[in-house]
C-alpha cells in the first residue's frame, strides 16, 4: 500500500538518536535546548519550547494566554479535533468559523460576518485559532487587523506547516500572532517520533509555557514565595502538567530539521506533478502554490461528483482496492458526536460540509516517487472516466 503520508528517516537521523541514548541524558537535557534553538532561529521567531505534541502546545498556547471558563475560542471546522480540544480542556467554550471554499482556510468573510454578530451580542472570542490546512497559509494580515479591532488573541495551529511561509516571512515568525505550534507527528513535516513546537515573541507566553510544561513548577527564587528552604527546593506556583520532549526525540527532531528545506522541495515537485497531471480530470486540485511558499502537508482533490458515475466512497474504496492509500482530510470537526453533544449542527458550516462531501487526500511525503506518482494518476482516470 502506497500510504497517505510517511516519515523519512536517514542514517544520520538514526546515528543522532543512537548519540542521545549513548549520553548521559535521555529525557529533558541540552538536545531539546540546542533543538529549540535551531527552530527558534529558523523561523525567526524569539523563543521556541518543545513539547511531548501539537495538542500538548495546542493546551500550553491557551493555558499562556489566559484561557478558562467563560471564554470563548474560535477555529476552523476543517482540522483535527486537536485544534478545538485544547480551549475545552480549558472550561472555554468553542465555537467554529466555516471555510473559504478555495483555501479551505477559515472564510475571511465568515469571520467578519460573525465578529459583527458577536460584538452586538457582547459575545466576542477571546482566541482565535486559524489552521493553516494542508501547509497553506491563513491570510493572517487580515485576521492579526481584526484581532486588533476586535480585541482577541491569535494562535496559529501551523501543525501542517512547518517550512512553509507567508508574505515572505517563514510560518512560525508570528509576526501576526501570539503564538504559533507545530507538530512533529510522523505524518507532518519534520518527526520527532512524537512531539510539538510552541514560538512566540512574546517572553512571558514563552515563561508561562515552560512553567506549564513541568507542572507548574519553579526552582527561580525571584518567583516563589517567601523564602527558599534549601538547594532541593522547588515551588508548584501554576497547575501545570508533564508536557515534556525528550533528548531521544529532540535529537532526531534537529537531524530532521536539517533537512527540511529539501522536503518542503520535494513536496511542491510533487504537488506541481499532481497539479499538471490531474488538469484534465473532473476535480478541483488545490491552488497553485504561485509563490512557492505552501510547505504541501497534504494534497487534496474535490471531486466534481455531478460529473462522475461514482460516489466519493466508491472512488475512494477504489483507489484503496488498488494499493493507493488515500485518506479524508478532515472530518469536519463540529459533527463529531462530542460537538453535536454541545448543540452544533451539520448545517451550520455549509461550506465545510460541502467540501467534506467531495474530498480525497492523495499519498503526499518526501519519499514517494516519479512512477508511484504515474500510477496514482494512472489508476484515478480510470476511476473517474
Ligand atoms: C496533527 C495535528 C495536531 C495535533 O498534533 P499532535 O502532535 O498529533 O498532537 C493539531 N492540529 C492539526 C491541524 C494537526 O494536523
Amino acid at each position: 500500500m502506497i500510504p497517505y503520508a510517511k516519515q523519512s528517516i536517514s542514517e544520520e537521523d538514526i546515528e543522532a538518536v543512537v548519540q542521545v541514548l549513548r549520553s548521559d541524558f535521555i529525557t529533558q537535557g541540552p538536545v531539546v535546548n540546542e533543538f529549540e534553538t535551531a527552530i527558534a532561529q529558523y523561523c525567526q521567531a524569539q523563543y521556541a519550547i518543545a513539547v511531548s505534541s501539537g495538542t500538548a502546545a495546542l493546551h500550553l498556547a491557551c493555558r499562556a494566554l489566559g484561557i478558562g471558563q467563560g471564554d470563548t475560542v474560535w477555529t476552523s471546522p476543517n482540522t483535527f479535533v486537536a485544534s478545538a480540544n485544547c480551549a475545552l480542556y480549558c472550561g472555554a467554550t468553542i465555537d467554529f468559523i466555516d471555510i473559504d471554499p478555495h483555501t479551505y482556510n477559515i472564510s475571511i468573510a465568515a469571520l467578519k460576518q460573525k465578529l459583527e454578530t458577536a460584538r452586538e451580542n457582547d459575545r466576542l472570542p477571546a482566541v482565535i485559532i486559524p489552521v493553516h490546512f494542508a501547509g497553506q497559509s491563513c491570510d493572517m494580515e487580515t485576521i492579526y487587523y481584526l484581532s486588533q479591532e476586535y480585541g482577541f488573541k491569535i494562535i496559529e495551529d501551523a501543525a501542517h506547516a512547518l517550512g512553509g511561509e507567508y508574505n515572505n516571512d517563514r510560518i512560525g515568525s508570528c509576526r501576526y500572532s501570539d503564538i504559533t505550534i507545530f507538530s512533529l507527528h510522523p505524518a507532518k513535516m519534520i518527526t520527532a517520533g512524537e512531539g510539538g513546537l510552541l514560538l512566540t515573541n512574546n517572553s512571558s507566553l514563552a515563561e508561562q509555557a515552560l512553567l506549564l510544561r513541568t507542572h507548574g513548577i519553579t526552582r527561580n527564587p525571584s518567583l516563589m514565595d517567601g523564602e527558599s528552604h534549601g538547594l532541593w527546593y522547588y515551588q508548584q506556583i501554576e497547575l501545570g502538567y508533564n508536557y515534556r520532549i525528550t533528548d531521544i526525540q529532540a535529537a532526531l527532531g534537529l537531524s530532521q530539521l536539517k533537512r527540511l528545506d529539501e522536503f518542503v522541495a520535494r513536496r511542491r515537485e510533487i504537488a506541481a506533478i499532481y497539479n499538471k497531471k490531474l488538469n484534465h480530470l473532473p476535480l478541483t486540485a488545490p491552488l497553485p502554490d504561485k509563490n512557492n511558499q505552501f510547505s504541501w502537508h497534504l494534497y487534496v482533490i474535490n471531486l466534481h461528483l455531478d460529473k462522475i458515475a461514482r460516489t466519493r466512497k466508491e472512488v475512494f474504496d477504489e483507489l484503496r482496492k488498488h494499493n493507493i492509500g488515500v485518506h479524508v482530510h478532515y472530518i469536519p470537526v463540529h459533527i463529531q458526536p462530542w460537538f453535536t453533544s454541545m448543540g452544533f449542527k451539520a448545517e451550520a458550516f455549509p461550506n465545510v460540509m460541502s467540501y467534506y462531501q467531495r474530498a480525497i487526500t492523495l499519498p503526499i511525503y518526501v519519499d514517494l516517487s516519479d512512477e508511484e506518482i504515474d500510477y496514482i494518476v494512472h489508476v484515478l482516470s480510470e476511476v473517474l472516466s
